[in-house]
């Protein structure tokens, strides 16, 4: 029964079907594979983010299933609790050995390890200061943190040090922070002279790794090995949901900070932990990173393949560095039309419009992971060839 109550989420829902901003959720009904049945038809799928593979991993898969018989399916409490199991632990000291930081703490995901985090370490009294295109999660946490919110345009380091320099009288404590990879655009942020302005300014610094992690850096270790940065960025927040193939997030940074978010941090303290079988196939996670350097290798191989060939058709493949590749298309109603084309025929790319991109700037995002062979990257490329032609794109 329709109930009144209700009836203006009803309207909002036309409203989106009118503008033609209506989706509905594709089901995946094989495991998350490069090739994967979603809705009752088999695509080559560009459009998850398991970069390595891990998702079906033998070795995790093991792992949890191990985990299930030996510490049961739920962690029954939070952290602070009665559910911090030891498997938590031994996750926390991988993560930790595995960034060269003093310590690390496991949150549900990365959305709430970032705005747990943001929310705890800020108040009414500081400011924050982050790039335009940072992620929903350290929006919400600037906001529950309820400092001064100033925002810098995307990668600008001299607008940064712009607002730097203004607010250089500020009693209160400064927080600069920036996603690692963007993941609309594919680029990277520009982090040697965010570190160092943060260090002339006496900001904390903090990076967002999401897209980065098992993808950039030795063994995928982030931006921070990338650009041998070690030491100098006070909190690293990654995701186990990615590269890492499970799900969770993490911070990493001094012991006393992981202390201190134990005590203030809102998901950590009010929300159940991770289940065992996801805290060990994380675990077996970061081993898989150690042991097998040829996936991020591979990784790499196919990103350097598919880019190129995207770039020899002739599409606009923006500033992207990283196997976030989007295909600029422009009109938001060519770029839904392009995807739903490209899925009839076999590729699955996800088409973004406003306001998840700027107004003019819609396009389809492809992400190629290590377990994508080069036929299907090839045979991928034939079609958003064939499609991108009939639509005129190219
Ligand atoms: C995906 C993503 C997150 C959230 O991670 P989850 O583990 O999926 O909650 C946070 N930040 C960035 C930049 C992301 O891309």
């Amino acid at each position: 029964m329709p109930k009144a109550q209700l009836q203006y989420l009803t309207e909002e829902l036309n409203k989106l079907r009118e503008q033609k901003l209506y989706q509905r959720l594709r089901i995946l009904e094989t495991e998350q594979l490069p090739v994967a049945r979603f809705d009752g038809h088999q695509v080559i799928n560009l459009s998850s983010n398991n970069y390595l593979g891990l998702t079906t991993h033998p070795k995790l898969k093991k792992r949890a299933l191990e985990a299930i018989e030996k510490y049961g399916v739920g962690s029954g409490a939070v952290r602070t609790i009665a559910g911090t199991m030891s498997l938590h632990m031994a996750l926390e000291e991988k993560i930790a050995q595995f960034k060269n930081v003093e310590a690390s703490v496991v949150f549900q995901s990365g959305f709430t390890a970032n705005a747990g985090t943001v929310q705890a370490l800020l108040t009414k009294e500081d400011i924050i200061i982050s790039d335009e295109l940072n992620h929903a999660s350290i929006i919400d946490g600037c906001r529950l943190s309820r400092a001064e919110i100033k925002v810098f345009p995307h990668k600008d380091v001299d607008a940064c040090e712009k607002i730097l320099k203004e607010i250089s009288g500020h009693e209160g404590r400064k927080l600069l922070i920036t996603d690692g990879v963007f993941s609309m655009e594919g680029d990277i942020a520009p982090l040697p002279a965010l570190v160092a302005l943060a260090e002339k300014y006496g900001c904390i610094m903090m990076i967002d790794d999401a897209h980065s992690s098992g993808v950039l850096g030795k063994n995928g270790r982030g931006t921070v090995d990338h650009f041998g940065l070690d030491g100098r960025v006070d909190v690293q927040v990654g995701t186990l949901s990615k590269a890492i193939g499970a799900l969770g997030g993490y911070v990493c940074s001094t012991r006393d900070t992981i202390e201190f978010l134990y005590h203030r941090a809102r998901p950590f303290l009010f929300s159940t932990s991770h289940p065992p079988s996801v805290a060990a196939t994380c675990l077996a996670a970061f081993e898989v990173l150690d042991e097998e350097p040829q996936l991020v290798e591979q990784l790499w191989t196919n990103t350097k393949f598919f880019k190129a060939g995207l770039q020899k058709l002739g599409f606009n493949t923006g500033v992207s560095e990283t196997p976030i590749t989007p295909v600029i298309v422009g009109d938001a109603a060519l770029a839904h039309e392009f995807s739903r084309q490209l899925f009839a025929e076999g590729v699955f790319a996800q088409s973004l419009g406003f306001p998840t991109v700027p107004h003019g700037k819609a396009r389809i995002r492809t992400i190629v992971t290590a377990t994508h062979t080069q036929e299907e990257l090839t045979r991928a490329l034939g079609i958003l060839e064939q499609v991108a032609r009939k639509l005129k794109i190219i």
